[in-house]
């Protein structure tokens, strides 16, 4: 393997191969109530980030029975990670919070709280809290974030809400808890270039985030970036292009830092683009073997960090 599987990465720390079960909780997000913003990022639509999730009116017992009992039985598994998934969980009050967090820390069969949220939602008050939970019922904790992408000029354009500073200063205060972090990065937003990506990759690394999800920007229905995408206002590049730009991200990127996905995937019908029209599993084939073709590999190119000792 020519980069550092998630699935590997959790089989080491963990024993045997997790499972991550979306949990849907009723959790809003600031950017798109007026909090910070209306409207929420330009590429965000009415379901927010979750596609697979059940309904949030359901408990957090009766998803994670539901889908535990599904998966355990079609897979074998026998441990999981509850996903706190959709909008910005850390927006939900910390009373709330807490109380969904500790009913899935209390599944046995659970080992790991990752929980979905922005970086610039993270007060400490819920961090602590969050770690109070996770020592309680001796589980491990992974807060996931959307950076999207270094270049704050595009985090500016793509609405936001915050710039690579707040991610920064979260990623440092989840660390020093000794919570994993999960970044979450689009390769090919219409503004970005190999550039943007070969900094992002190396910011993450710098930072030491444990784990990365790329995906390709989905032109969702109804929302801005649609608007913009029909109007041809913006380009998206090329899926050739894209597998390229992945093999680049992880040339720069640290080889300890676990990849979770290579490329996202949407619902057909919610979309105008999504991975040009080519199944995720195809694209995921398409970058392994242009590794391999190239004879390249994760932190091929990870030699930037650590100062340089110029011997004087
Ligand atoms: S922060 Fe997340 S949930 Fe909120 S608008 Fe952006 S993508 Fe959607």
């Amino acid at each position: 393997m020519r980069y550092t599987a998630y699935s590997d990465y959790q089989r080491l720390k963990y024993g045997e191969k997790t499972y991550k079960i979306p949990i849907n909780i009723p959790a809003g997000c600031p950017n798109r109530d007026g909090t910070i913003g209306l409207g929420g990022c330009i590429f965000c639509g009415e379901k927010g980030t979750g596609f697979e999730n059940l309904p949030d009116s359901w408990s957090v017992s009766r998803q994670l029975e539901e889908n535990i009992n599904y998966i355990g039985k079609k897979y074998h598994a026998k441990k999981f990670s509850a996903y706190f998934q959709n909008y910005t969980n850390t927006f939900l009050p910390l009373t709330d919070l807490s109380a969904f967090l500790a009913e899935a820390a209390a599944f046995p069969s659970v080992v790991e709280l990752c929980i979905s949220t922005r970086p610039d939602c993270l007060p400490s008050r819920y961090l602590d809290e969050i770690a109070r939970i996770g020592a309680e019922h001796n589980k491990e904790i992974c807060i996931e974030l959307g950076l999207q992408t270094a270049n704050y000029h595009t985090l500016a354009k793509i609405n936001r809400g915050h710039s690579l500073a707040e991610f920064i200063d979260a990623v440092i205060r989840i660390k020093k808890l000794g919570f994993s972090c999960c970044a979450h990065v689009i390769v090919n937003l219409p503004w970005d270039e190999d550039e943007d990506m070969i900094e992002t990759a190396k910011i993450l690394s710098a930072l030491k985030v444990d784990s990365i999800k790329l995906h390709a920007l989905y032109i969702e229905k109804n929302t801005p970036m649609a608007t913009l995408y029909l109007n041809r206002d913006i380009e998206l590049i090329s899926l050739e292009a894209y597998v390229k730009r992945v093999v680049t991200f992880l040339e720069y990127l640290d080889p300890s830092i676990a990849i979770q996905r290579l490329v996202g995937r949407a619902p057909a019908e919610d979309t105008l683009f999504c991975n040009w029209n080519t199944s995720w599993w195809k694209i995921r084939d398409l970058i392994e073997a242009e590794l391999e073709e190239n004879d390249t590999w994760q932190g091929k190119r990870f030699d930037y960090l650590g100062g340089i000792d110029y011997g004087k």
